[in-house]
């Protein structure tokens, strides 16, 4: 059942209501005790002075009894969580048994009271019911029954008195009691709904501090999350940092000796010229090429050869700075110097192959490694880094043909000579197909009877109207492997030349490279130059060098075997310049041993050391002797005397062409024949 607002107003009990009461309690005490005491003493009452004072003293004990519970709720209660119906009930009672005191102590002496002091009396029970029709409104009971006992029964005295001015009192004292009502209904109202909006603001308060705390709460969260968030973050970071690094350093590092690879070299090279460009500093680049490496492989594993790659790799890095050095590919390696000109990159190009040479043991293996070294310098040579390692690269190759393991510098005069063996390689590849290559035949003369024996079949080349020596061209026909197109054209021309010779008593000697011998179709096209020209295999002399036994051995007495069993003859030329091993000679079962130009000249000097240990071999082997490059009659005195079969050179015929052999030949026979 719901309640009235008036009963609701009337009941309202709460810890406000209750500290509204008690925080006005000290004051309402104090007053009661003065205006009790005044009355009390501030007018002599007589005979009933005494009584009087009793009362006052009940009044003083009982206030004081209020005073300590409004002190208990001041201290212990004022800030605690506590029922409030208690104290409120002490309260009240408290306040309701004064206002009865009042009550009793102004009727019990009513009749002994002046005028003024009824008058005093009236006044300040009305100040007193006043005054609580504010201090104690918190509670609309407690106030209505306060003041209704402080005024009416002291109102209603006074009413039934027969005293005119007293009926005044007592209806002015019944007035302000229902002014005081209606004052008291309107402040409990009041304080009412300021306890309501207190209330309402403790819960706004509340839930603001609750939704604070929610804030903090969710902000304390992101924060925790947006650390734990950052932390994730750096940690990616530093993930995706280290793997960028590795993928870096694995696509710019060679993986095998750590070095720089190629790429990576480039962009650091190219870098190095962009930050010389302004003072046009040098830099010296520096393409090194080892020697011997594919032998070290073959002899002693691809395990040794990295282990010697990575050593040369450690020892090239000494003689530059970091990140100067790079590998360019299997065993070539580059560096760049900086302030380097020609002088200081060439010494420390050698001391870098001197430190090289020192690796003498690698996995317990002992090898030996040198290098040639090609050098281009900034900005003399080019100012272009590719173009700078093509140089270094071009005056390395140069080298390492000629004198491999020296430290070499570019120069124009190496850059034409290069130059021109491009142009000459280029021509060589068209050379058979313009009919540029012709063939010369060089007389070789039996020594006593000084007849022709034979002829040495030798290749010319007439390019751009200029004829190019063979000492250039073959070896660059044997590079480009144009030696096996070039050498069975030859052997079949001067197969077919020979085949037409007027009379089957001349035979002619064919060089043939090392690399010809090797094709696995050279014994095929030998047959097809003898078959196709119909010469007799024994008039066809094959010339190897004595190179040929740096080969493969296997093959190459399988060849010459198959050659001998055709009857072809086999000659080993230029003898004694190369290194000959006496074993494979008697292996390889020659027919005759051309002696070199170089020891046929000296004869006359008396140094014939040589070429009489080679007649004694040859003898030995059973084989025929030719001495080449004989140039005068006292050389040909000398060899023949010495007993060297045939004689070759210039003193007898320089080689000619076909026709221009025969007449030469034709004018020999003739001066024999009137000579005799
Ligand atoms: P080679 O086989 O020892 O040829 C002899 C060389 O000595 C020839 O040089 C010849 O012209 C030269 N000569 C002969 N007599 C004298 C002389 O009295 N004095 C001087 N100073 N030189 C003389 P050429 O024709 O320049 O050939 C050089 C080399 O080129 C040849 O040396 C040979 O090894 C090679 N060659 C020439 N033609 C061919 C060929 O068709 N095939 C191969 N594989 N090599 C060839
Ligand atoms: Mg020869
Ligand atoms: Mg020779």
């Amino acid at each position: 059942m719901q309640q009235s607002p008036f009963k609701t107003r009337l009941n309202m009990i709460n810890q406000d209501v209750v500290e509204l009461l008690y925080s006005n309690a000290f004051n309402g005490l104090l007053i009661t005790i003065l205006s009790v005491s005044a009355i009390t003493f501030g007018f002599d009452s007589g005979a009933g002075q005494e009584t009087k004072q009793r009362v006052w003293g009940i009044i003083l004990v009982f206030t004081l009894i209020r005073g300590l519970d409004a002190a208990y709720w001041f201290i212990k209660l004022r800030h605690a969580n506590y029922a409030p119906e208690l104290p409120f009930y002490r309260f009240f009672v408290g306040s309701v048994f004064t206002a009865v005191l009042w009550a009793v102590f102004g009727i019990s002496f009513f009749d002994s009271m002046s005028t003024l002091e009824f008058a005093s009396t009236m006044t300040i029970m009305s100040a007193m019911a006043g005054g609580a029709a504010t201090v104690l409104a918190p509670s609309m009971l407690l106030v209505i029954t306060y003041t209704t006992i402080m005024l009416i029964p002291m109102s209603l005295r006074a009413i039934y008195d027969h005293r005119d001015e007293y009926n005044m009192l007592g209806f002015l004292g019944v007035l302000f009691w229902i002014s005081m009502c209606g004052a008291s209904s309107r402040a409990n109202l009041f304080i009412r709904r300021a306890i309501e909006i207190k209330h309402k603001n403790d819960e706004l308060v509340d839930l603001m501090r609750n939704e604070q705390n929610e804030v903090k709460r969710v902000n304390l969260q992101l924060l925790e999350s947006n650390q734990k968030l950052d932390q994730a973050n750096n940690n990616l970071e530093n993930e995706v940092l280290r793997r960028t690094q590795e993928i870096h350093r694995l696509s710019n590092r060679d993986p095998l000796t750590g070095l720089m690879n190629r790429t990576a070299f480039m962009q650091h090279f190219e870098w190095m010229i962009e930050q010389s460009v302004p003072s046009k500093n040098k830099l010296a680049i520096l393409f090194i090429d080892l020697d011997g490496f594919k032998q070290i492989n073959d002899t002693f594993g691809h395990q040794c050869g990295d282990a010697v790659l990575t050593a040369v790799a450690t020892q090239l890095s000494q003689f530059c700075e970091t990140d100067c050095a790079g590998r360019w590919g299997g065993d070539e390696f580059i560096m760049v110097l900086p302030y380097a000109d020609e002088v200081a990159a060439t010494a420390i190009g050698q001391a870098a192959r001197s430190s090289l040479a020192n690796i003498k043991q690698v996995g317990g293996n002992d090898v030996s490694i040198g290098a040639t070294i090609g050098i281009a310098i900034y900005p003399n040579h080019s100012e272009d880094a590719a173009t700078l390692v093509q140089l270094a690269d071009l005056t390395m190759y140069f080298h390492k043909r000629s004198t491999p393991g020296v430290v070499g510098v570019f120069s124009d005069s190496l850059y034409d000579t290069l130059n021109e063996e491009v142009r000459l390689r280029d021509g060589l590849r068209q050379a058979i197909q313009r009919q540029e290559i012709h063939v010369v035949y060089q007389p070789i003369i039996e020594a006593g009877t000084k007849k022709l024996w034979a002829v040495e079949a030798l290749a010319r080349w007439c390019f751009h109207d200029q004829w190019i020596s063979p000492a250039v061209f073959i070896p660059l026909a044997e590079k480009t492997g144009l030696i096996q197109d070039i050498g069975n054209w030859i052997l079949h021309r001067a197969c077919i030349d020979t085949a037409q010779w007027p009379d089957d008593s001349l035979s002619v000697s064919v060089n043939v490279s090392v690399l010809q011998m090797l094709n696995d179709n050279f014994i095929r096209q030998v047959d097809q130059a003898i078959n196709s020209s119909g010469l007799a295999p024994h008039r066809l002399h094959l010339e190897v060098t004595e190179s040929i036994f740096a080969d493969d051995m296997a093959i190459l007495t399988d060849r010459i075997a198959a050659l001998k069993a055709r009857h072809i003859h086999i000659a080993i030329d230029d003898f004694g310049t190369g290194f000959s091993s006496l074993s494979l000679l008697q292996a390889l079962d020659f027919d005759l041993l051309k002696i070199d130009r170089a020891f046929v000249q000296q004869i006359t000097e008396g140094n014939d050391t040589i070429v009489r240990a080679t007649l004694l071999m040859a003898k030995e082997f059973g084989c025929k002797t030719v001495a080449e490059g004989i140039e005068t009659p006292e050389q040909a005195a000398i060899l023949e005397a010495m007993g060297v079969d045939c004689l070759q050179g210039y003193l007898f015929a320089k080689p000619l062409e076909k026709n221009a052999l025969i007449k030469w030949y034709t004018n020999q026979h003739h001066s024999k024949h009137n000579s005799q």
